[in-house]
């Protein structure tokens, strides 16, 4: 293996690592985007749901349309490597 990789396949695992998730409707005529409350779905799914979007994009609708038509994008964290590594202790 080479370098660090994480898998970030759940939402606790989002949340762990400052990862953001923003849906974006594929109703060409809406075209709303939203960035997923990660703390609210984790309450609502449990933290340890996947966040694949074969898993994900189904239960989430377009709060603007209504449309389940939804696309995922997963934005990593944006802090420094550096100060991740020192958030993350030991751990
Ligand atoms: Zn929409």
């Amino acid at each position: 293996m080479s370098g660090r990789s994480i898998t970030i396949a759940t939402i606790a695992q989002c949340i762990r690592y400052g990862h953001r998730i923003t849906a974006y409707c594929l109703n060409l005529d809406c075209r709303h985007s939203q960035e997923l409350d990660l703390h609210a779905l984790a309450e609502r799914l449990g933290p340890d749901h996947s966040t694949l979007h074969k898993h994900l994009a189904p239960l989430l609708r377009c709060k603007a349309c209504g449309g389940k038509r939804v696309q995922l994008t997963v934005h990593p964290d944006p802090r420094p490597a550096w100060k991740t590594a020192e958030e993350r202790g030991g751990a």
